[in-house]
């Protein structure tokens, strides 16, 4: 028997459309980046120079302003055109070398801090004509320019003469460096078939996809960097119609995958209910019976639970659990951390113990005899219901049959981890649980592959959290109140934020603000941290929640799912470091249990107006969806999560806080366009290929048959 060459493991570059090709070779090809340069390049924008086309230059100098010496304004950039008079090196090491320079209407003076005479008398030959451009300064009479921007020979001057793109740097690049790379990147773009529909480009007075990045690029005038403007808003569209398209086309894939049909469970929900002391609210019953409805059809389920902290998620997701067990096959529940792992187990499992379930844990923490047990009980089956991290999913943990998977934070994990817990059973429904809210937006970019539910109704008895934002100089005031409240048996969280480039400061910011509150309150103050290790972590956590420790000083560990009703204070400090999303999970680690509630937002100063705005939103709401929309329009999309790590996708061309009312259109035609072709193999469809290849969604092209 021949064996044939699989397709799957055939690389991705030879799918992709030859002619991307250049647009896809490392930078390192491009002249210019050698591998001195290429580590900076990589932070910049990445390592394919198709990265470099979508950093854009985010001002513009116009160097077009061409007067003589005697009428050049001061602070102004000009473009000047010299004769070089004579060199003036410095006398002392303190004082600058200087150039004087002359026109016909007077003198100028180019000032260099430490510059080297060989380099600048070769730059500047003595009674030569030279063009320089930079900012012009008078003092008193003196005309000068304090290291000049551009210095080139007479004919040269038209490529001075221009709007010049001030682009974002990173250490060790040079604004012309960055520029000459971009320049350069620009003329590796092929000619790219269209793949817009002309009769809407015509209607939007769009430019063509080339014409529109050269306009980016080497703009005509300073509306250039503007983000509204045509050739932008085209770029814009086409970076979304591309994410739309995907998103539907894998959508489109999960549809036609075989599901096994699960009939919602009858006597085990009946047990459960009976012992759950209290009953579901509404909106627990409407996203219960969407899930219903899905397991029951033959289909893969793919469906987001999305829910603000405390609206009920993990209720919901057990009842779904039951289905496949009653069923006779299996349910896993995956949560990001260990804590958060361990805390489901312990709601969970003496529910479904008293309903006769086999239940267990398996986080990393599980090593030797005691997995090998564990993984054994759940390949034979012995275990109804596994709850754990991502020591779920690993390559020696078999299931005898997984049927239904929940995973919960969903966004501390990535689409590949998704598809490795599901890749463990056969046909495995899914159920995605957030309590992140995402803007209604934002869900069309990022989750348009799932079916959402949404928990808008909080359990009843819920206590309202007043908060307050304050100035770090006030901290004194707080640890009073603090002391008060504790004396009264109150339970405080304090969280110090996360320095991201630095975990040795941020563990140094917590161990201090630990040291200093102990001083103060004495024994009662714990402290932890993601350095820390998983039992002495938990038994922090289980001397707070007791009673034991009255302040837990915390990093942002806490954020998710932890659940001490007792606690009623959150005192969050450097709150403008953190994204409102963050702050409002954290928020709602307090006002769980029947006491008042409050949370101090403490900043340091000085605030800019949109810092002061968004700590006066979570002021002023506790409505996660409202706060999210706001940070949205406040911030744009990038930002709205704080860190890539939020499952956001990252946009390079589109601005969803600028080019949001484009999303719905985008939407819309990658509706129209797939029910018309919906594998892409008309000549428009072999255009929208190669579009979606250029934002790399090769994932996405790979779900058709001729992928
Ligand atoms: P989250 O959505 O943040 O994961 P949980 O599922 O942890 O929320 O629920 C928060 C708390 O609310 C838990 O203590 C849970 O037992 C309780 N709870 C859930 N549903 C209800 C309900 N319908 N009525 C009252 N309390 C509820
Ligand atoms: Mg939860």
């Amino acid at each position: 028997m021949r064996s044939r060459p699989s397709v799957s493991h055939q690389p991705i570059e030879i799918m992709r459309p030859a002619l991307l090709n250049p647009l896809f070779a490392p930078l390192t090809t491009l002249a210019g980046i050698g591998p001195k340069m290429a580590p900076h390049y990589q932070r910049l924008v990445g390592d394919k120079v198709v990265n470099l086309l979508w950093h854009l230059p985010a001002s513009v100098i116009d160097r077009r302003f061409t007067p003589p010496i005697a009428e050049a304004p001061s602070g102004r950039v000009a473009t000047l055109t010299v004769q070089i008079d004579a060199h003036l090196p410095s006398s002392s090491a303190k004082r600058p070398y200087r150039v004087r320079c002359r026109d016909d209407s007077g003198f100028l003076h180019l000032i260099f801090f430490h510059g080297r005479e060989d380099w600048l008398r070769r730059q500047l030959p003595e009674g030569e004509w030279r063009v320089i451009s930079g900012v012009v300064e008078r003092f008193n009479d003196e005309v000068q320019m304090t290291h000049p921007d551009h210095i080139v020979p007479v004919a040269e001057k038209d490529q001075v003469m221009t709007i010049e793109p001030v682009y974002p740097l990173t250490a060790g690049l040079t604004a012309k460096m960055v520029a000459k790379t971009v320049r350069t990147a620009l003329e590796r773009l092929p000619d790219l078939p269209e793949w817009q529909d002309p009769a809407w480009l015509e209607r939007q007075h769009w430019p063509a996809f080339l014409p529109a990045l050269t306009n980016l690029h080497h703009p005509d005038s300073d509306q250039a960097i503007i983000t509204d403007i045509p050739a932008r808003r085209r770029l814009a569209y086409d970076e979304l119609l591309a994410n739309q398209l995907a998103l539907m086309m894998v959508r489109a894939h999960m549809r036609k995958l075989k599901g096994r049909a699960i009939a919602a469970a009858v006597t085990l929900r009946a047990q459960i209910l009976a012992a759950l002391p209290f009953s579901l609210t509404a909106a627990q019953i409407r996203a219960l019976a969407e899930i219903d409805a899905d397991m029951a059809q033959p289909l893969r389920m793919l469906r987001l639970l999305q829910g603000d902290v405390g609206s009920g998620k993990t209720v919901v997701a057990l009842l779904a659990m039951l289905s496949a067990v009653e069923a006779g096959a299996q349910a896993a529940l995956m949560a990001p951390t260990e804590i958060l792992a361990r805390q489901h187990l312990e709601t969970i499992a003496p529910l479904v113990k008293a309903a006769g379930l086999r239940v267990a844990l398996l986080t990393g923490r599980d090593k030797g005899k005691a997995r090998e047990a564990i993984l054994a009980d759940l390949a034979h089956g012995h275990i109804d219901l596994i709850i754990g991290t991502h020591a779920l999913f690993q390559q020696d943990v078999t299931y005898a049959d997984l049927a239904f998977a929940v995973i919960d934070e969903q966004h501390r994990f990535g689409v590949h981890q998704r598809l490795e817990l599901a890749s463990k059973g056969q046909a495995v429904d899914m159920l995605v649980m957030t309590a992140t809210p995402i803007p209604r937006t934002l869900l069309l970019t990022s989750y348009g592959d799932m079916d959402v539910s949404r928990l808008d109704e909080k359990p009843p008895g819920r206590q309202p959290v007043s908060t307050r934002v304050l100035p770090l100089a006030r901290m004194d005031d707080v640890i009073d109140g603090i002391g008060r409240a504790i004396t009264g048996g109150a339970r405080v969280y304090w969280v110090c934020p996360l320095v991201e480039e630095s975990e040795t400061l941020d563990l140094a910011a917590v161990e201090e603000r630990h040291r200093h509150l102990s001083q103060v309150f004495g024994d009662g103050v714990g402290i932890v941290h993601g350095k820390m290790k998983g039992p002495d972590k938990d038994k922090v956590m289980a001397d707070f929640a007791s009673g034991a420790l009255s302040v837990l000083v915390a990093t942002t560990v806490i954020e998710v799912g932890v659940n001490v009703p007792e606690a009623t204070i959150m005192v969050i400090e450097h709150a403008e470091r953190f994204g409102l999303a963050q702050l409002h999970q954290l928020r709602g680690r307090v006002g769980r249990g029947t006491g008042a509630s409050s949370c101090v937002l403490l900043y340091g100063g000085p605030l800019s107006e949109t810092a002061k705005a968004r700590l006066e939103i979570m002021r002023a709401t506790e409505d996660g969806f409202i706060i999210a929309e706001e940070d949205l329009r406040l911030r744009g999309g990038g930002e709205i999560l704080g860190t890539r790590q939020s499952g956001l996708p990252e946009f390079h061309l589109a601005d969803l806080s600028i080019h949001g009312d484009l999303l719905a259109a985008a939407r819309d035609d990658a509706n129209l366009i797939l029910a018309r072709d919906p594998e892409l193999s008309s000549h428009r469809g072999a255009s929208l290929r190669v579009l979606l290849y250029l934002f790399e969604r090769d994932g996405a092209v790979h779900t058709l048959r001729s992928g």
